[in-house]
């Protein structure tokens, strides 16, 4: 059976396939600091060589700031693209870690052997996961496992600035049928997951004015209106005691999760006990009748990130404030529009002033969230490969926070995204001491192969 032996290649040579990674992970591709531009151009130029030695029409791409790798196999069946980011965090402080972030080294841990150094799991580890998979199959069948482009950034660490101008540019040449990300993490370490929704954010600040200067409250106090007062009863607001947002129209827009996706997170083992503990709280806080995994990744929120105003200084002034501000932020789901829900929130706000108040509105942004069709039958084949490598069901799992690439892919590229990754919780990413399990490594090279056995016919 071809299948089992691309695997089986892919067991027999992991200790070469170890030793790449260990090449790639000695260049200190630091994206964020310009003293090692020349390392991330190396580390460009390395992986185009990779690339091309397994039969990949490769190329460093030049742009503005870091170069985006591009390769390319054309075959026939459906044309998938593969994202991930050579680039990495910095590594400060330097005396917090145990070894040279930049001189790799497999080591026995409890847990079991791990190689520990920057970027082994965040993104290098992770790339290299589907690198090494497309070189099995060259191996076993001659020919790379697809119509494939492998598109690597060098700039994810570092807010991404050239990746929308290089994707409109380039953007017959990425445009593919779907677009496969590893750059996240499996569930609770052990089960291997899709993320088939990531929350957008809508955002602003704003200030409530009110007096044309500061006034002293002993002369004006009760005559004079506070804005911190017409502030903080409008924000007191924002949530009823359900926990729900009272803009009108916010859910407007929210949809209710698959059936099959709220039975697939109620079997997962979440402890929202532990989840919360561990950072000194024990109640979620969310909308009631949700469960604590629905709060985090198909729930909309608002949070007052901020709010000031008044004299905040040591000791105290009797000061009746000309102004108040806050800011003021949305975790959106589903269809939810930024440039609907933030004039809906001004609406409200402006509804509820008194007369004398003002309202001053600043940089509001929002990007939506991103959510999957996994009706396409390319998610349910990929989930069927995950859970027969791991053994366990593969999930559909959502993201509380964003990952702003694949919103890029549906809105320049308009295809969909599948974020499969196999980082574990404990991987202490952008942190000191960073380190990849090599049973995730390695069953991720494995993992790549089944999916694209499936997938890519
Ligand atoms: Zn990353």
């Amino acid at each position: 059976m071809t299948l089992q032996a691309v695997l089986n290649r892919v067991d027999e040579t992991l200790p070469q396939a170890l030793d790449r990674l260990v090449d790639l992970l000695r260049i200190p591709s630091i994206s964020t600091d310009p003293a090692f531009k020349p390392d991330c151009a190396a580390a460009a130029d390395w992986l185009v060589k990779e690339l091309e030695s397994l039969g990949f029409t490769a190329s460093v791409r030049p742009t503005p700031g870091h170069p985006m790798v591009v390769a390319r196999h054309e075959a026939p069946g459906p044309h998938i693209l593969f994202y991930g980011h050579y680039d990495v965090q910095p590594v400060d402080p330097l005396s917090l870690w145990d070894r040279d972030p930049f001189d790799p080294a497999i080591e026995e841990t409890a847990k079991g052997a791990v190689i520990r150094a920057r970027g082994a799991s965040d993104d290098k580890g992770q790339l290299m996961t589907f690198i090494e998979a497309c070189r099995a199959c060259k191996e076993i069948h001659g020919t790379l496992p697809g119509n494939l482009t492998i598109f690597l950034e060098g700039e994810e660490e570092s807010g991404s600035p050239s990746l929308i101008p290089f994707m409109e540019s380039n953007r017959q040449e990425l445009s593919a049928d779907l677009a496969l990300i590893c750059d996240t993490g499996l569930f609770a370490d052990s089960q291997p997951a899709i993320e088939m929704m990531l929350r957008g954010l809508a955002k602003v600040e704003f200030t409530i004015k009110a007096a044309t200067k500061d006034l002293h409250s002993g002369m004006y106090g009760g005559a004079a209106i506070n804005p911190i007062r017409v502030l903080t009863r409008i924000l007191g607001g924002l949530h009823d005691d359900q926990g729900r947002v009272t803009v009108p129209g916010f859910y407007d827009d929210v949809d209710e999760l698959p059936e099959s996706v709220r039975a697939q997170w109620q079997s997962l083992t979440f402890d929202a006990g532990k989840f919360l503990g561990d950072v000194g709280l024990s109640i979620p806080a969310g909308e009631v009748n949700r469960t604590p995994l629905e709060q985090l990744w198909s729930r909309p929120t608002a949070e007052i990130n901020g709010i000031w105003g008044g004299y905040t200084g040591a000791g105290f002034k009797t000061v009746l404030p000309a102004e108040a501000s806050a800011k003021v932020s949305f975790r959106l789901v589903s269809r939810q529009d930024p440039s609907k829900i933030l004039p809906a929130f001004k609406a409200w706000i402006e509804a509820q002033l008194p007369a004398d108040c003002s309202l001053e509105w600043n940089d509001p942004i929002g990007s939506p969230a991103s959510v999957m069709e996994i009706t396409d039958p390319a998610f349910e084949a990929a989930r069927a490969a995950l859970s027969d490598e791991w053994g366990v069901p593969a999930v559909y799992t959502g993201c509380g926070g964003s990952i702003p690439i694949a919103g890029y892919f549906k809105t320049i590229l308009n295809m969909d995204a599948m974020l499969i990754g196999f980082a574990c919780d404990d991987d202490q990413i952008h942190s000191p001491n960073e380190k990849y399990d090599v049973k995730s490594f390695h069953k991720g090279i494995r993992s790549w192969v089944r999916v694209l056995d499936r997938i890519a016919k």
